[in-house]
């Protein structure tokens, strides 16, 4: 008989977002008139700006013609997409990234779990705690872990904690690590990194040759000017870093797909005969070989928000969910929570109040008010006591979800 990957065995069951729609799914039948708010899951909730559905049909339009007709596209995506985000995300901020550099793909979460078949099998692997899932989960999958302890750690994988002690910024480790998976501004806490938290990070990696995958998927939600966008504006990055970007928080591309990843060509990596290899080289080998492309309609839509009027549009959608980050911050605070993020990010990341568990506040917050948020504790042993809200919904959603929290909550 076929035998399967038993890596896959040792993911744990329970995987957040399905048992929170169990949970949810149980009270809306125990109580069909709740009128549930949802600022669980992180998804968008605003329509697609005007300029990326215009150039979309343009896009279609060409596809109904010969001469303008577009088959398989190049896999590494178009270069006039390419030079426009080299040129816009980059090189504006005096990042040295060549458009020959970055990779269109259908998503940072593939991105992020595909970079590893370029990676061998006996990095020393460190994410954060919190963290995105899928970091760990891919890990697992690609058979770079032992089993989950109890607490949901998995053997093999080292967990930098990030809590309120050390400001939600993970700390250097004091032993080796291979590949280190950082997000800034993050998912789920909210907090942000400096330019000087990200130069100790890239001095370590760059003394140790270590990899960096710097997730920067919330990037567009930075309003504090002295904060970085990009890991490329620290001095050395571009000999120990991936940056994964994605167009799905800024322009609202969940649905629609399109993101992007910079591999610079003066990162290398170690191969069993000890010499040094450009990875560059490996991940354009690997997406060639692997991937197709994203479609020609949806670059054409991704290409727009770099236009005139799509860069505007863009800063209205990001201002619209910083403006619910602020009015959650707010109202959290004067029913007495403690919040963290929702500045510089969509999520606000905050304490259960009496030391409840990140589940019990969970159940309490659904029953009492009914509204539906993240634990804690579903991105990580540290995220216990926590619990995480998003921004990304309607205004009136949220400013009704506050109101109950605050009627059912006030201390
Ligand atoms: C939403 C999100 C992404 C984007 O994923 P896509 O596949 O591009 O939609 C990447 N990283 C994190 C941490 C996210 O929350």
């Amino acid at each position: 008989m076929a035998t399967i990957n038993d890596n896959y065995l040792k993911l744990k069951a329970g995987y957040l977002f399905p048992e929170i729609a169990r949970r949810v799914n149980a009270f809306a039948e125990a109580n069909p008139d709740a009128p549930i708010i949802k600022l669980g899951i992180g998804d968008v909730t605003e329509p697609l700006p005007q300029a990326c559905r215009t150039a979309m049909i343009r896009a279609v339009e060409d596809m109904g013609s010969r001469d303008t007709f577009k088959g398989y596209g190049p896999e590494q995506g178009y270069l006039w997409l390419r030079e426009k985000i080299a040129s816009y995300d980059f090189q504006s901020r005096g990042c040295d990234i060549d458009a020959s550099e970055i990779f269109i793909s259908d998503g940072s979460k593939c991105d992020t779990g595909n970079i590893l078949d370029i990676f061998g099998k006996n990095n020393t692997i460190a994410v954060t705690d919190p963290v995105y899932p899928v970091y760990v989960d891919t890990n697992v999958m690609a058979g770079h872990t032992g089993q989950a302890s109890g607490k949901g750690e998995y053997e093999g994988l080292i967990y930098l904690p990030i809590s309120a002690d050390n400001d939600f910024t993970a700390e250097i480790p004091a032993t080796k690590v291979d590949l280190i998976y950082l997000c800034f501004p993050n998912n789920p806490t909210g907090a942000t990194a400096t330019k000087e938290h990200l130069q100790a990070w890239v001095d370590y990696a760059k003394a140790n040759g270590s990899i960096i995958f710097f997730d920067a998927a919330y990037e567009a939600f930075i309003t504090d000017p002295s904060l970085p966008h990009s890991i490329y504006e620290i001095e050395g990055a571009r000999d120990c870093a991936i940056e994964f970007r994605s167009f799905s928080k800024n322009a609202g591309f969940t649905g629609t797909r399109c993101a992007f990843t910079v591999v610079p060509k003066t990162l290398k990596a170690k191969a069993a005969d000890g010499g040094n290899v450009e990875l560059w080289n490996l991940w354009n080998r690997r997406q060639s070989t692997k991937f197709n492309g994203v479609s020609y309609i949806v670059q054409r839509g991704a290409e727009a928000v770099y236009s005139e009027d799509g860069q505007a549009q863009v800063k209205e959608l990001v201002g619209f969910y910083l403006e619910n980050a602020k009015i959650i911050r707010e109202k959290l605070t004067a029913a007495g929570f403690t919040v963290y993020g929702g500045t510089n990010a969509p999520y606000i990341w905050l304490q259960t109040p009496d030391g409840l568990s990140s589940w019990d506040f969970f159940d309490k917050l659904l029953q009492t008010a009914n509204v539906v948020g993240t634990p804690g504790s579903g991105f990580g042993a540290a995220g216990e006591g926590y619990f995480r809200i998003s921004a990304f919904n309607s205004r009136d959603n949220v400013e009704e979800a506050m109101r109950r929290i605050t009627e059912k909550f006030s201390s």
